[in-house]
């Protein structure tokens, strides 16, 4: 029997190599895996909860993940987190580049949800605060650059409310007018729409985490 035998007939080199170092590196790879998909999950820094959620940490806390928020959605606008999520996977968010929350006047998702996770005595879609539109690319907005495109300001639900247009001087020309569009941080509710209908291949107006709604209460 080799020297290195150990009672289980596998050498200690191979016991060490196969038992040890492997899963070892398997570890590293994976953790350095997993840190990509929650940096590329983070890059906004927060997920969009369906209207009515709780503060992050207490939606987290509250969430069962039944999914019944999602298939009450007639618009497909809830999915799943997935194991990038890290605590939050199996919760549900919504990717407003892909499928913007639409304002059902009801709030369906809301209504379905049996945790308290979601307000279900939410009843005005002006009082959801799922985020805050921003552009965050002034330089390639078009409208910002002179000319007349406004489409976030044209597919907003609550138009000359959240967002509104403001002509300015355009320096550039010196005759014309530049049409920017101004969004109203008190009135914005966050819905993605605006970010979901830009029209350059990466938005320039993305929807942003806003102060948390605070709420001191369960309703189970
Ligand atoms: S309000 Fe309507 S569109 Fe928006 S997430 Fe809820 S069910 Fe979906
Ligand atoms: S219905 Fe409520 S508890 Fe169920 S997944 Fe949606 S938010 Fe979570």
């Amino acid at each position: 029997m080799d020297s290195e035998s150990t009672h289980t007939g596998i050498s200690r080199r191979r016991f060490l190599k196969d038992g040890i170092l492997v899963p070892l590196a398997l570890a590293v790879a994976g953790g350095g895996i997993s840190t990509l998909f929650l940096r590329r999950a983070d890059a906004r820094g927060f997920y969009l909860r369906p209207p009515g959620a709780l503060e992050e940490r207490r939606f987290l806390a509250a969430c069962i993940k039944c999914g019944k928020c999602a298939q009450a959605c007639p618009y497909t606008a809830i999915t799943m987190a997935g194991g990038e999520a890290g605590v939050g996977i199996g919760t549900p968010h919504i990717i407003a580049r892909e499928f913007p929350c639409r304002l059902c006047p009801d709030i369906p998702c809301a209504k379905a949800c049996p945790s308290g996770a979601l307000d279900r005595k939410l009843e005005d879609v002006e009082k959801i605060r799922m985020g805050t539109a921003v552009i965050v690319d002034r330089e390639n907005c078009l409208s910002l650059r002179g000319l007349r495109c406004e489409v976030c300001y044209r597919q907003c639900p609550l138009i000359d409310k959240a967002i509104t247009i403001e002509p300015r001087h355009n320096p550039r020309t010196g005759v014309h007018s530049i049409m920017e569009p101004v969004i109203h941080a008190d009135k914005c509710v966050g819905c993605g729409i605006c970010e979901n209908a830009c029209v350059r291949d990466k938005p320039v107006i993305v929807v942003i985490k806003s102060p948390p709604v605070q709420k001191d209460y369960y309703e189970f």
